[in-house]
Protein backbone atom coordinates (compact mmCIF):
# COMPACT_ATOMS: atom_id res chain seq x y z
CA UNK A 1 0.00 0.00 0.00
CA UNK A 2 1.94 3.39 -1.00
CA UNK A 3 2.25 5.46 1.99
CA UNK A 4 -0.08 8.41 3.04
CA UNK A 5 0.73 11.71 1.68
CA UNK A 6 1.67 13.90 4.71
CA UNK A 7 -0.83 15.91 5.83
CA UNK A 8 -1.12 19.92 6.26
CA UNK A 9 -3.20 22.49 7.91
CA UNK A 10 -3.66 23.76 4.63
CA UNK A 11 -2.21 23.54 1.28
CA UNK A 12 -0.87 25.97 -0.59
CA UNK A 13 1.20 24.78 -2.52
CA UNK A 14 -0.52 21.87 -3.69
CA UNK A 15 -3.59 23.78 -4.72
CA UNK A 16 -0.90 26.02 -7.15
CA UNK A 17 1.08 22.96 -8.47
CA UNK A 18 -2.65 22.21 -10.29
CA UNK A 19 -2.84 25.34 -11.82
CA UNK A 20 0.85 26.05 -11.95
CA UNK A 21 0.83 27.15 -16.05
CA UNK A 22 -2.65 29.58 -15.59
CA UNK A 23 -0.87 31.67 -12.45
CA UNK A 24 2.81 31.54 -13.79
CA UNK A 25 1.45 32.97 -16.97
CA UNK A 26 -0.59 35.84 -15.43
CA UNK A 27 2.14 36.51 -12.49
CA UNK A 28 4.61 37.06 -15.74
CA UNK A 29 1.86 39.16 -17.45
CA UNK A 30 2.18 41.99 -14.67
CA UNK A 31 5.77 41.71 -14.47
CA UNK A 32 6.68 42.14 -18.44
CA UNK A 33 3.65 44.97 -18.56
CA UNK A 34 5.62 47.48 -16.00
CA UNK A 35 1.96 48.56 -14.50
CA UNK A 36 3.26 47.31 -11.17
CA UNK A 37 0.94 49.76 -8.84
CA UNK A 38 -2.88 49.95 -9.92
CA UNK A 39 -3.63 49.74 -13.49
CA UNK A 40 -6.14 47.29 -15.29
CA UNK A 41 -5.38 43.86 -13.10
CA UNK A 42 -6.64 45.56 -9.78
CA UNK A 43 -9.47 47.31 -11.71
CA UNK A 44 -10.92 44.11 -13.53
CA UNK A 45 -10.04 41.85 -10.16
CA UNK A 46 -11.66 44.62 -8.22
CA UNK A 47 -14.74 44.54 -10.95
CA UNK A 48 -14.82 40.63 -11.17
CA UNK A 49 -15.09 40.29 -7.25
CA UNK A 50 -17.83 42.96 -7.12
CA UNK A 51 -19.85 40.96 -9.60
CA UNK A 52 -19.54 37.91 -7.58
CA UNK A 53 -20.72 38.98 -4.34
CA UNK A 54 -23.54 40.65 -6.23
CA UNK A 55 -22.24 44.21 -5.31
CA UNK A 56 -21.50 47.79 -6.92
CA UNK A 57 -18.07 48.24 -5.72
CA UNK A 58 -14.93 46.62 -4.97
CA UNK A 59 -12.19 48.44 -3.50
CA UNK A 60 -8.99 46.77 -3.33
CA UNK A 61 -6.83 47.20 -0.54
CA UNK A 62 -2.91 45.65 0.94
CA UNK A 63 -4.77 43.25 3.42
CA UNK A 64 -8.02 42.18 5.36
CA UNK A 65 -6.99 44.23 8.59
CA UNK A 66 -6.34 47.42 6.18
CA UNK A 67 -9.49 46.31 4.59
CA UNK A 68 -10.69 47.02 8.36
CA UNK A 69 -9.25 49.86 9.04
CA UNK A 70 -9.84 51.71 5.72
CA UNK A 71 -13.79 50.92 5.92
CA UNK A 72 -13.85 52.32 9.59
CA UNK A 73 -12.20 55.72 8.13
CA UNK A 74 -14.30 56.19 5.02
CA UNK A 75 -17.19 56.36 8.52
CA UNK A 76 -15.44 58.76 10.13
CA UNK A 77 -14.76 56.61 13.39
CA UNK A 78 -12.16 57.86 15.73
CA UNK A 79 -11.63 59.08 19.21
CA UNK A 80 -14.35 59.06 22.17
CA UNK A 81 -16.65 56.06 19.30
CA UNK A 82 -17.57 52.91 20.19
CA UNK A 83 -18.02 49.87 17.68
CA UNK A 84 -19.79 46.78 18.79
CA UNK A 85 -17.76 43.41 17.79
CA UNK A 86 -17.13 40.00 18.94
CA UNK A 87 -14.29 38.98 21.05
CA UNK A 88 -14.00 35.45 19.70
CA UNK A 89 -12.04 36.10 16.41
CA UNK A 90 -8.57 37.31 14.83
CA UNK A 91 -7.15 40.37 16.60
CA UNK A 92 -7.25 42.74 13.08
CA UNK A 93 -11.21 44.15 14.46
CA UNK A 94 -10.41 44.94 17.61
CA UNK A 95 -6.91 46.51 16.79
CA UNK A 96 -7.81 48.75 14.09
CA UNK A 97 -10.67 49.64 16.57
CA UNK A 98 -8.48 50.86 19.10
CA UNK A 99 -5.75 51.91 16.67
CA UNK A 100 -7.99 55.06 14.94
CA UNK A 101 -9.24 55.94 18.92
CA UNK A 102 -12.63 54.24 19.27
CA UNK A 103 -13.38 51.48 21.84
CA UNK A 104 -14.82 47.82 20.98
CA UNK A 105 -17.51 46.90 22.59
CA UNK A 106 -18.22 43.53 22.96
CA UNK A 107 -20.93 41.22 22.49
CA UNK A 108 -20.69 37.49 23.64
CA UNK A 109 -21.19 34.90 21.07
CA UNK A 110 -24.07 32.08 20.17
CA UNK A 111 -22.46 28.87 21.21
CA UNK A 112 -23.34 26.80 18.06
CA UNK A 113 -22.55 29.09 15.49
CA UNK A 114 -19.10 31.05 17.11
CA UNK A 115 -20.90 34.27 15.97
CA UNK A 116 -22.01 37.31 17.64
CA UNK A 117 -24.93 36.79 19.45
CA UNK A 118 -27.84 39.04 17.86
CA UNK A 119 -30.08 39.22 20.96
CA UNK A 120 -27.42 40.52 23.21
CA UNK A 121 -26.40 43.30 20.67
CA UNK A 122 -29.13 46.06 21.67
CA UNK A 123 -27.74 46.13 25.01
CA UNK A 124 -24.28 47.22 23.33
CA UNK A 125 -25.40 49.74 21.68
CA UNK A 126 -25.30 53.33 22.87
CA UNK A 127 -25.12 56.66 21.48
CA UNK A 128 -21.65 56.60 21.00
CA UNK A 129 -22.05 53.43 18.47
CA UNK A 130 -20.80 53.93 15.35
CA UNK A 131 -20.53 50.93 13.40
CA UNK A 132 -21.49 47.19 14.14
CA UNK A 133 -18.91 44.74 13.17
CA UNK A 134 -19.75 41.43 12.77
CA UNK A 135 -17.76 38.63 11.80
CA UNK A 136 -18.29 35.65 9.69
CA UNK A 137 -16.35 33.07 11.60
CA UNK A 138 -14.73 29.94 10.36
CA UNK A 139 -16.81 30.64 6.84
CA UNK A 140 -20.49 30.59 8.55
CA UNK A 141 -22.33 33.74 8.07
CA UNK A 142 -23.36 35.50 10.96
CA UNK A 143 -27.72 35.85 11.47
CA UNK A 144 -28.03 39.03 9.63
CA UNK A 145 -31.47 40.06 10.14
CA UNK A 146 -31.81 41.01 13.30
CA UNK A 147 -28.18 42.98 13.11
CA UNK A 148 -29.67 44.81 10.09
CA UNK A 149 -32.89 45.56 11.94
CA UNK A 150 -31.10 46.73 14.94
CA UNK A 151 -28.79 48.83 12.81
CA UNK A 152 -31.39 50.77 10.93
CA UNK A 153 -33.31 51.10 13.52
CA UNK A 154 -30.23 53.38 15.33
CA UNK A 155 -28.84 54.15 12.00
CA UNK A 156 -26.01 52.36 12.40
CA UNK A 157 -23.74 50.72 9.50
CA UNK A 158 -22.41 47.25 9.48
CA UNK A 159 -18.77 46.46 8.72
CA UNK A 160 -19.07 42.53 7.60
CA UNK A 161 -15.54 41.04 8.41
CA UNK A 162 -15.54 38.12 5.44
CA UNK A 163 -12.06 37.05 6.12
CA UNK A 164 -12.71 33.95 6.20
CA UNK A 165 -16.33 33.91 4.51
CA UNK A 166 -16.02 34.63 0.84
CA UNK A 167 -18.65 33.07 -1.39
CA UNK A 168 -20.83 32.34 2.11
CA UNK A 169 -24.20 32.91 2.17
CA UNK A 170 -27.16 34.44 4.23
CA UNK A 171 -30.62 33.46 2.73
CA UNK A 172 -29.59 33.11 -0.57
CA UNK A 173 -27.58 36.51 -0.58
CA UNK A 174 -23.68 36.44 -0.78
CA UNK A 175 -22.17 37.97 2.64
CA UNK A 176 -20.30 40.65 1.97
CA UNK A 177 -23.47 42.79 0.22
CA UNK A 178 -25.73 42.75 3.13
CA UNK A 179 -24.05 45.35 5.44
CA UNK A 180 -22.78 48.68 4.46
CA UNK A 181 -19.48 47.49 3.72
CA UNK A 182 -17.54 43.89 3.55
CA UNK A 183 -14.11 43.63 4.49
CA UNK A 184 -12.34 40.58 2.21
CA UNK A 185 -9.09 39.06 3.01
CA UNK A 186 -6.99 37.25 0.77
CA UNK A 187 -4.01 35.85 2.62
CA UNK A 188 -2.39 32.98 1.79
CA UNK A 189 -4.22 30.65 3.42
CA UNK A 190 -8.23 32.22 3.07
CA UNK A 191 -10.12 30.07 0.64
CA UNK A 192 -9.16 32.50 -1.82
CA UNK A 193 -5.69 32.87 -0.68
CA UNK A 194 -2.99 35.54 -2.84
CA UNK A 195 0.86 34.49 -3.08
CA UNK A 196 1.35 37.52 -0.36
CA UNK A 197 -0.82 40.01 1.56
CA UNK A 198 -3.93 41.73 0.00
CA UNK A 199 -7.43 43.00 0.63
CA UNK A 200 -10.68 44.48 -0.56
CA UNK A 201 -13.56 46.19 1.03
CA UNK A 202 -17.19 46.04 -0.88
CA UNK A 203 -19.91 48.32 -0.75
CA UNK A 204 -23.30 49.32 -2.92
CA UNK A 205 -22.72 52.98 -1.40
CA UNK A 206 -21.41 55.30 -4.15
CA UNK A 207 -20.17 57.54 -2.28
CA UNK A 208 -18.41 55.31 0.44
CA UNK A 209 -17.01 53.76 -2.68
CA UNK A 210 -15.04 57.16 -3.70
CA UNK A 211 -14.04 57.89 -0.26
CA UNK A 212 -12.35 54.49 -0.29
CA UNK A 213 -11.11 54.82 -3.10
CA UNK A 214 -9.25 58.30 -2.11
CA UNK A 215 -7.96 56.63 1.52
CA UNK A 216 -6.11 54.21 -0.11
CA UNK A 217 -3.64 56.22 -2.38
CA UNK A 218 -2.98 58.82 0.58
CA UNK A 219 -6.61 60.92 0.53
CA UNK A 220 -6.09 61.36 -3.00
CA UNK A 221 -8.14 61.33 -6.45
CA UNK A 222 -5.78 63.33 -8.00
CA UNK A 223 -2.08 63.05 -7.60
CA UNK A 224 -0.44 65.10 -5.27
CA UNK A 225 -3.74 66.70 -4.24
CA UNK A 226 -4.96 65.38 -0.86
CA UNK A 227 -8.61 65.56 -0.04
CA UNK A 228 -8.87 63.99 2.81
CA UNK A 229 -5.91 62.20 5.37
CA UNK A 230 -5.46 58.60 3.88
CA UNK A 231 -2.90 55.73 3.97
CA UNK A 232 -0.78 53.77 1.25
CA UNK A 233 -2.69 50.62 1.22
CA UNK A 234 -3.04 49.51 -2.27
CA UNK A 235 -3.81 45.82 -3.86
CA UNK A 236 -0.74 44.77 -5.64
CA UNK A 237 -1.27 44.16 -9.31
CA UNK A 238 1.02 40.96 -8.94
CA UNK A 239 -1.57 39.28 -6.45
CA UNK A 240 -4.49 41.17 -8.42
CA UNK A 241 -3.47 39.02 -11.37
CA UNK A 242 -3.09 35.83 -9.28
CA UNK A 243 -6.14 35.98 -7.75
CA UNK A 244 -7.89 36.76 -11.03
CA UNK A 245 -7.38 33.10 -12.10
CA UNK A 246 -7.75 31.43 -8.96
CA UNK A 247 -11.43 33.26 -8.31
CA UNK A 248 -12.16 30.69 -11.49
CA UNK A 249 -12.06 28.08 -9.03
CA UNK A 250 -13.51 29.64 -5.91
CA UNK A 251 -17.01 27.82 -6.00
CA UNK A 252 -15.49 24.37 -7.00
CA UNK A 253 -12.72 24.92 -4.08
CA UNK A 254 -15.78 25.78 -1.78
CA UNK A 255 -17.96 22.49 -2.79
CA UNK A 256 -14.52 20.08 -2.48
CA UNK A 257 -14.39 22.15 0.97
CA UNK A 258 -18.14 21.50 1.82
CA UNK A 259 -17.46 17.72 0.88
CA UNK A 260 -14.48 17.49 2.97
CA UNK A 261 -16.63 18.50 6.05
CA UNK A 262 -19.47 16.59 5.30
CA UNK A 263 -16.97 13.65 5.07
CA UNK A 264 -15.50 14.55 8.76
CA UNK A 265 -19.38 14.76 9.75
CA UNK A 266 -19.80 11.33 8.88
CA UNK A 267 -16.98 9.92 10.21
CA UNK A 268 -17.62 11.32 14.17
CA UNK A 269 -21.70 10.20 13.97
CA UNK A 270 -22.39 8.74 16.98
CA UNK A 271 -19.39 10.01 19.03
CA UNK A 272 -19.04 12.87 21.66
CA UNK A 273 -18.08 15.33 19.07
CA UNK A 274 -19.28 18.39 18.60
CA UNK A 275 -19.49 18.70 14.74
CA UNK A 276 -19.59 22.73 13.23
CA UNK A 277 -23.46 22.91 13.60
CA UNK A 278 -24.45 24.30 9.94
CA UNK A 279 -27.00 27.13 10.87
CA UNK A 280 -29.75 26.89 8.42
CA UNK A 281 -29.99 30.68 7.30
CA UNK A 282 -26.65 30.32 5.57
CA UNK A 283 -24.29 28.44 3.45
CA UNK A 284 -21.30 27.56 4.91
CA UNK A 285 -17.99 28.02 3.13
CA UNK A 286 -15.78 25.94 5.87
CA UNK A 287 -12.65 28.04 6.38
CA UNK A 288 -12.21 26.00 9.62
CA UNK A 289 -13.60 22.95 10.26
CA UNK A 290 -13.68 23.39 14.23
CA UNK A 291 -15.21 20.49 16.56
CA UNK A 292 -15.70 20.98 20.55
CA UNK A 293 -13.85 18.83 23.19
CA UNK A 294 -14.28 18.93 26.59
CA UNK A 295 -11.03 17.38 26.57
CA UNK A 296 -9.42 19.38 23.90
CA UNK A 297 -5.98 19.56 25.43
CA UNK A 298 -5.12 16.31 25.85
CA UNK A 299 -6.72 15.22 22.41
CA UNK A 300 -4.65 18.12 20.95
CA UNK A 301 -1.03 16.81 22.59
CA UNK A 302 -2.29 13.12 21.09
CA UNK A 303 -2.81 14.80 17.89
CA UNK A 304 0.73 16.16 18.21
CA UNK A 305 2.27 12.92 18.90
CA UNK A 306 0.68 11.59 15.55
CA UNK A 307 2.41 14.47 13.55
CA UNK A 308 -1.42 15.54 12.51
CA UNK A 309 -1.46 19.59 12.63
CA UNK A 310 -4.30 21.01 14.15
CA UNK A 311 -5.64 24.91 14.97
CA UNK A 312 -7.22 26.51 18.10
CA UNK A 313 -8.59 29.45 16.78
CA UNK A 314 -8.44 31.26 19.25
CA UNK A 315 -6.57 30.51 22.45
CA UNK A 316 -6.90 34.10 24.04
CA UNK A 317 -10.35 36.05 24.32
CA UNK A 318 -9.83 39.51 22.88
CA UNK A 319 -11.47 41.00 25.75
CA UNK A 320 -8.23 39.45 27.83
CA UNK A 321 -5.31 40.46 25.30
CA UNK A 322 -2.66 42.30 27.27
CA UNK A 323 -2.54 44.92 24.31
CA UNK A 324 -6.15 45.58 24.24
CA UNK A 325 -6.35 46.19 28.14
CA UNK A 326 -7.84 49.34 28.07
CA UNK A 327 -10.86 47.72 25.87
CA UNK A 328 -10.39 44.68 28.40
CA UNK A 329 -13.31 43.00 30.70
CA UNK A 330 -12.72 40.91 33.91
CA UNK A 331 -12.69 37.27 33.17
CA UNK A 332 -15.98 35.50 33.35
CA UNK A 333 -17.67 38.75 31.58
CA UNK A 334 -18.23 36.84 28.10
CA UNK A 335 -18.82 33.04 29.71
CA UNK A 336 -20.21 31.53 26.03
CA UNK A 337 -16.91 32.50 24.28
CA UNK A 338 -14.74 31.72 27.56
CA UNK A 339 -15.79 28.02 27.44
CA UNK A 340 -15.23 27.99 23.55
CA UNK A 341 -11.55 29.72 23.92
CA UNK A 342 -11.20 26.03 26.05
CA UNK A 343 -13.11 23.46 23.35
CA UNK A 344 -12.70 24.36 19.96
CA UNK A 345 -10.28 22.48 17.92
CA UNK A 346 -9.58 22.71 14.54
CA UNK A 347 -8.89 20.05 11.84
CA UNK A 348 -6.90 19.91 8.27
CA UNK A 349 -9.12 21.81 5.95
CA UNK A 350 -8.48 22.89 2.53
CA UNK A 351 -8.96 21.48 -1.24
CA UNK A 352 -6.41 18.80 -1.28
CA UNK A 353 -7.23 16.52 1.71
CA UNK A 354 -8.42 12.99 0.44
CA UNK A 355 -10.44 10.58 2.54
CA UNK A 356 -7.44 8.20 3.78
CA UNK A 357 -6.34 11.20 5.59
CA UNK A 358 -9.52 12.33 6.77
CA UNK A 359 -10.20 8.21 8.30
CA UNK A 360 -7.11 9.09 10.13
CA UNK A 361 -7.56 11.86 11.77
CA UNK A 362 -10.58 10.91 12.82
CA UNK A 363 -10.18 7.60 14.30
CA UNK A 364 -6.84 9.55 15.85
CA UNK A 365 -8.98 12.29 17.52
CA UNK A 366 -11.49 9.34 18.78
CA UNK A 367 -8.48 6.86 20.21
CA UNK A 368 -7.44 10.03 21.86
CA UNK A 369 -10.88 10.59 23.68
CA UNK A 370 -11.19 6.79 25.06
CA UNK A 371 -7.19 7.23 27.04
C1 LIG B 1 -7.44 36.89 8.28
C2 LIG B 1 -8.41 37.70 9.02
C3 LIG B 1 -8.27 39.09 9.12
C4 LIG B 1 -7.07 39.85 8.66
O1 LIG B 1 -6.72 39.63 7.35
P1 LIG B 1 -5.22 39.95 6.87
O2 LIG B 1 -5.34 39.89 5.38
O3 LIG B 1 -4.35 38.88 7.42
O4 LIG B 1 -4.85 41.29 7.36
C5 LIG B 1 -9.27 39.79 9.78
N1 LIG B 1 -10.33 39.18 10.32
C6 LIG B 1 -10.47 37.84 10.25
C7 LIG B 1 -11.68 37.21 10.85
C8 LIG B 1 -9.51 37.06 9.61
O5 LIG B 1 -9.67 35.74 9.57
Amino acid sequence: MPEMKPIHMVDVVGQYQKIKTEINEAALRVIGSGQYILGKEVSEFENEIAQYLNVNHGIGCASGTDALMVSMMALGIGQGDEVVTTPFTFAATTETIMLLGAKPIYVDIDPKTFNLDPSKMEAAITKKTKAIIPVHLYGQTVDMDPLVTAANQHNIPIIEDMCQAIGADYKGKKVGGIGTMGCISFFPSKNLGAFGDAGMVVTNDAALAEKLRMIVVHGSRVRYEHEIIGVNSRLDALQAAMLRVKLHYLDKWIEARRKAAMLYNCLFAGSDVVIPYEAPYGRHVFHQYTIRLKNRDQVAQYLSEKKIPYGIYYPISLHMQKAYSAAGKPKGTFPITESAIDEVLSLPMHTELDEEQQKFIVQSILDAMKK
